[in-house]
């Protein structure tokens, strides 16, 4: 199947491109790197009357520091963070979970706001984007606003983006030297989608830890005290709460029991990651 007909701008500015967005009256759709927008359209899961493709907006590719935070535009491709075209504040993190997603020829189209704002809860920067405490900016002909990405991602392909907004930055928290970060994931070939995916975020210095268990079609499970390491962050490996993890998934609706497992199973390898 082909995508039903549609009409396609290519604005040379931000506020030309929400200008579009605000006369179409809900009948247009942003295009970034299109690599999900793409099968989208020639299913027909979606038929705008409009495209507005804003991937050449250099506005939209800066890098700005922000006291300690890195503010980076939306159109940065997985590859462009891959490759180290932005300070690393994350003590590799973000270098290592881009080389990650699927295969470098999505890599090299896909954006981070465009994965943000398509929010498919096996997105790698859906989980990683929150473990880390990250924002996001949206920006529409009214101003701006500002949202931790655990509130703008309101459940499966669900956001809190409202009609007229683009997602125009991401603010990364820089990492102290001594955080530890462990992440892990099950695909069923290298570079497909994962089933199931856990990314944790330790900081001794503030005895601080954040877990977060993805790709389970609701907004991703948050764990930002020590309960699932019995209120303390020694041992992890050894503390680690199987039962307590097993019970917060079936919670939050995985009833598979088998699934379970896996999930279990994927967040005990970066726990014990992050604890090495
Ligand atoms: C074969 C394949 C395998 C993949 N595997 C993985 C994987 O393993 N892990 C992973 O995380 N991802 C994976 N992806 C998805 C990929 O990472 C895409 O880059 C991402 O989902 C969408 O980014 P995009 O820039 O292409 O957005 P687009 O496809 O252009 O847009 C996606 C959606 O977001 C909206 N949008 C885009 N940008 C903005 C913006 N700035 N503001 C507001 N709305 C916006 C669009 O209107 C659309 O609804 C895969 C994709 C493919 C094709």
């Amino acid at each position: 199947m082909k995508a039903a007909s549609f009409a396609y701008e290519r604005p040379h500015s931000v506020s030309a491109a929400l200008d579009l967005l605000a006369n179409a009256n809900g009948g247009a759709r942003i295009m970034a790197g299109g690599q999900s927008l793409g099968p989208m359209l020639n299913l027909r899961l979606v038929q705008p009357q409009l495209i507005i493709d804003i991937a050449g907006l250099a506005e939209l590719r800066t890098v700005d520091r922000d006291g300690a935070d890195l503010v980076i535009g939306a159109c940065l491709t997985h590859a462009d963070i891959e490759d180290g075209r932005i300070p690393d504040v994350t003590n590799g993190v973000m270098r290592r979970i881009s080389a990650g997603i699927a295969y470098r020829a999505v890599r090299n189209r896909g954006t981070i706001g465009g994965s943000l704002s398509h929010a498919d809860p096996a997105a790698d920067w859906v989980t990683t984007l929150t473990a880390l405490g990250a924002g996001v900016r949206l920006t529409s002909a009214a101003g701006r606003r500002d949202l931790a990405v655990a509130e703008f991602i309101q459940g499966a392909l669900q956001t809190a983006l409202r009609p007229g907004e683009l997602v125009t930055a991401i603010r990364l928290p820089a990492l102290p030297p001594t955080a530890r970060f462990g992440y892990a994931k099950a695909c069923r070939k290298p570079g497909e989608f994962a089933h199931a995916m856990a990314a944790v975020l330790i900081e001794p210095d503030k005895s601080r830890s954040r877990i977060v268990i993805g790709a389970i079609d609701r907004t991703p499970i948050v764990v930002d005290d020590s309960s699932l390491f019995g209120g303390t962050l020694t041992n992890l490996k050894q503390q680690f709460d199987r039962d307590l993890a097993d019970r917060l998934l079936m919670r939050a609706g995985v009833t598979d029991t088998a699934d379970r497992h896996i999930h279990v199973t994927v967040l005990a390898r970066a726990i014990a990651e992050a604890a090495a």
